[in-house]
């Protein structure tokens, strides 16, 4: 069951006290306070775990400080919907908002490999009007003799530089609990010039012990990959072990599932999931073109397959995008294959422009007002 109270409800109110204090001494009911800070309002929701279906609806929503009260179904408790659809599905962080209604591109270096490669990255998002980033420091291979990423000696000249190109926000994957405080760390002592999306790579979505470790840190927010081999189900809960944790910042990527059957491509792109993972729970949805696709293969008019399945998760109504890009992609450590060249960025911007503003028309059609008869 969630509590959810009034808007902007003060801490130290008596309305909040009395409510508190109230839901504090139910019996066989454990309760966890939840802030949702949003564009233009603070949110404080409750959490009651335990025998809730003996609890009294009506009653709790009489306590001075409640808005009202969902009853929520075993599944996704916390990320889930409930059929409320009045719940705030997004989040604010370092001056960037993400959910279900707006987009975020995050184009970036798969993997940091050289500090002018890095600086090449971030003037050419600078140039382009772009402030959102992916940039690999903890790499997970297949092969162990492969590359595994310069780990915590690139972060220091990764965030001076992208203090240097307005960059707010990183996204990073991290692949042990320590990097956390190696990024927290790192970013101390350069002067806090950005910030970071803590990513979980495909490999680690059900990394349960990461996933409760990165869930209990509320200083980074968190792009969760959804397993490759794994239901999309399992996928979503791994997802509310982060927010059962007390961080229910998460973004939620979709990024292809292993299979032999999407050959030619790296992974069966999945982005037709976007409108089913936004029904099912509040989470902003993330597309990765890159990682589905795996390559730079064309279509006969000349659209690269990257382009083509980022225009189709954007259609598809996807809230972040995450691709990756590389100055000299011959000379990458990991992925160079699929990743678009800086020259390809002003057209790869226009495509997902112009495929949001196909979404956007399409949307109205449905919307309440156009409706009305
Ligand atoms: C990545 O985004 O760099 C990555 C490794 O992705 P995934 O975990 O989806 O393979
Ligand atoms: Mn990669």
């Amino acid at each position: 069951m969630i509590v959810i109270l009034k808007p902007n409800t003060d801490e130290t109110s008596n309305a909040f006290k009395k409510t508190w204090d109230y839901l504090n001494k139910l019996e066989n009911i454990r309760i966890q306070k939840h802030i949702v800070e949003g564009k233009f309002q603070r949110l404080t929701e409750i959490y009651l775990f335990g025998d809730t279906a003996a609890l009294n609806k009506e009653m709790i929503e009489t306590l001075p400080a409640v808005d009202r009260v969902v009853r929520v179904s075993q599944e996704y408790r916390i990320l889930g919907r409930h059929k409320d659809s009045k719940r705030t599905t997004g989040f604010e962080y370092n001056g960037v908002h993400f959910d279900q209604d707006n987009l975020n591109i995050f184009a970036g270096l798969c993997a940091v490999d050289t500090k002018k490669h890095v600086e090449l990255m971030m003037k050419a998002l600078n140039e382009n009007g772009q402030t959102c980033t992916r940039m690999g420091a903890y790499k997970p291979r297949t092969n162990p003799y492969s590359f595994q990423g310069h780990g915590k000696e690139c972060l220091p000249y990764v965030f001076e530089l992208a203090g240097k190109y307005s960059i707010k926000i990183i996204a990073m994957e991290v692949t042990h609990e320590n990097h956390i405080e190696e990024i927290r760390e790192a970013l101390r002592q350069t002067g806090d010039p950005t910030g970071v999306m803590l990513q979980v790579g495909t490999r680690n979505t059900q990394n349960f012990e990461l996933l409760k470790a990165i869930g209990r840190q509320n200083d980074f927010p968190v792009l969760l990959k959804r397993g490759f081999g794994i239901t999309l189900n399992e996928s979503l809960n791994a997802a509310e072990y982060l927010a059962s944790e007390g961080n229910a910042r998460v973004v939620f990527c979709l990024r292809g599932m292993k299979t032999s059957f999407s050959e030619p491509h790296r992974n069966m792109v999945d982005f037709s999931l976007v409108p089913a993972v936004k029904r099912l729970t509040r989470m902003p949805v993330c597309i990765d073109p890159s990682h589905s696709v795996g390559s730079r293969e064309a279509s006969p008019e000349g659209i690269l397959d990257v382009f083509h399945a980022s225009t189709q998760g954007v259609i598809a109504g996807a809230n972040m995008l995450l691709v990756d890009f590389h100055p000299d992609p011959i000379h990458a450590l990991v992925d160079g294959p699929q990743a678009l060249l800086l020259k390809e960025l002003p057209k790869f911007l226009e495509s997902v422009s112009i495929a949001r503003e196909a979404y956007e028309k399409i949307k109205n059609l449905f919307s309440p007002a156009k409706s009305v008869k």
